[in-house]
């Protein structure tokens, strides 16, 4: 699996990598009106999975209460929906092709601006806590504590500062315990930033024992387009790899380990072949005996019946809908309880008031829409991520409908926290827009670049999305074009590209489209 090889590279980069630190500015002192930043990220979390934005499947009350609280943001676009790629936009406020991190295989350039790096300058304590996935050594961090790759959900490898440690626990906790700990013992005279980073809910999806048994004899509702054919869409959804019919016994449905039998699951992943059996016994071996036993208790019968039934084509669909939806949901429940955790130290320190707290995703993900699990396509569910800030010193219950993007991030903290946003980010700071001023972003630019070599098979694409319609090319292998009406086709079932009656839209569409690869200084090959 992925970490595995990551975990050399990352390791390559410990021996090599402290030289290329930069030279460490010169802090200045407390400065006692700049707030608090927590910086709440968790991994492929689709904003249809979170009660604030409307989700029926799920309570996320923690989340819910920062809304309640703050702003919610109802279009957020990410640049390149993909988890690497996304957090470097995070960081630096600039697109993949600027930041040089345009997919997975990519390594982060550690040595270029960041708005952690920026914080610190100003006297900020700052600390990294969870999943990084950028493969190389985190910079700008007074303190740091990072999965390898993609992690593991029990007893998870972390990299502290440069010494390797197994945690026993599960990740979602153990992310938890660290980051408190390391708010509790920090310089308590500088404000602190803490990007606070989960790995769940990012596949495979393993929830905390004590969290097995819910939804345990519910039925969940399919998405409406659960059974999408494809009709009337380009090659690309027609050729990906990433339908939930096709997930692994193994690895995604989670077949007891010492029972089954299939030895031969295996998928491309990069350009080697993965081995889904071996990493499905290697994750499940992660856990303690008395995990294994709780474990078991709940999985063991699922393996059972489903090997004493037989299944049709649809059924067999739907089988596998649900086992990955409720582990998904109760992965998500942890992060929820957790960030009450966090929540509610801050208030018990007094701190909450006077910190910006931000709730979001590396991007969104499928949950059975079109039939798939994953994320990359510039489709609604995948492109638009959950976005929540709760404001310093301001009590709101606002929802946001303006074109945000992950983008805007880095100015929008560095702003509240009274720093000049440098002039070569290119995102836009969002503190005038919740003070009253207006917001002038026509359209949402997005690239996505991981093809041929990467997972499930997404064609590359780039394309622009306005408050009412969307236009994606894909190229390279392929030059076709997807447009499609939001308003009376949100699920993007009917590609209306060439019709004669959306002649004017999507001339505008075009002319839009290069307008922004021109301010954003892409160029498509
Ligand atoms: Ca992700």
């Amino acid at each position: 699996m992925e970490y595995r090889q990551l975990l050399l590279y990352f390791l390559g980069f410990l021996l090599v990598g402290c030289s290329s630190e930069i030279k460490e500015s010169t802090k200045t002192k407390k400065e006692q009106n700049r707030p608090n930043i927590l910086f709440v990220m968790t991994d492929d979390h689709s904003r249809h999975a979170i009660s604030a934005y409307g989700s029926e499947i799920i309570e996320t009350p923690n989340i819910d209460y920062l809304a309640e609280n703050g702003v919610l943001f109802s279009n957020c676009a990410v640049t390149n929906s993909i988890c690497g790629p996304s957090r470097a936009v995070a960081l630096t406020g600039k697109y993949s092709h600027i930041n040089g991190f345009k997919d997975n295989r990519s390594k982060f350039n550690g040595n270029q601006q960041t708005f952690p790096k920026l914080l610190q300058q100003v006297g900020y304590h700052t600390m990294m806590v969870g999943k990084w996935h950028l493969h190389s050594i985190p910079q700008g961090f007074d303190y740091w504590n990072v999965l390898i790759g993609q992690g593991q959900y029990y007893k998870p490898r972390m990299i502290e500062m440069g010494d390797t440690n197994d945690i026993e626990g599960y990740v979602t906790d153990v992310v938890t315990d660290i980051s408190l700990k390391q708010l509790k013992n920090r310089d308590q005279n500088k404000p602190f930033c803490l990007m606070y980073h989960q790995k769940a809910p990012h596949r495979n999806w393993m929830p905390n024992v004590k969290h097995l048994d819910l939804y345990k004899n519910d039925t969940l509702p399919l998405p409406d387009n659960f059974y999408d054919d494809y009709k009337n869409r380009g090659s690309a959804a027609k050729e990906q790899d990433m339908e939930i019919k096709n997930m692994y016994m193994s690895f995604d449905m989670k077949l007891d380990p010492n029972t089954f039998v299939d030895s031969t699951e295996t998928g491309t992943g990069g350009s080697k072949t993965w081995d889904a059996v071996y990493d499905w016994k290697y994750s499940y071996n992660q856990m303690s005996e008395e995990q294994k036993k709780e474990w078991d208790k709940h999985y063991q019968p699922i393996s059972k019946a489903f090997y004493e039934s037989s299944y049709s084509d649809s059924a067999f669909a739907e089988w596998k809908y649900q086992r990955y939806i409720k582990d998904y949901l109760r992965c998500i429940v942890s992060v929820d309880e957790n960030l009450g955790r966090m929540i509610e130290y801050l208030k018990s320190t007094g701190e909450w008031d006077n910190t910006l707290v931000i709730y979001t995703s590396d991007q969104g993900f499928f949950l059975g829409e079109h039939g798939w699990y994953d994320k990359r396509f510039m489709y609604e569910e995948s492109l638009i991520t959950p976005f929540i800030m709760k404001l310093p010193n301001r009590d709101s219950s606002l929802v946001n409908s303006n074109l945000v993007m992950n983008l805007d991030f880095a100015p929008t903290i560095l702003d509240y926290a009274g720093v000049d946003v440098p002039e070569d980010m290119q995102g836009k700071s969002l503190k005038p827009v919740l003070e009253g001023e207006g917001f002038n972003r026509k359209g949402q630019y997005y690239h996505y670049y991981e093809f041929p070599h990467g997972w499930h098979s997404v064609k590359k694409h780039y394309g622009v999305r306005t408050s009412a319609f969307k236009l994606i090319h894909y190229y390279d292998e392929v030059d076709e074009w997807e447009m499609f009406d939001l308003k009376k086709d949100p699920g993007e079932m009917n590609n209306i590209y060439g019709l004669e009656e959306y002649q004017i839209e999507q001339e505008e569409l075009h002319s839009l489209l290069n307008e922004l690869k021109s301010q954003y200084k892409d160029s498509i090959p």
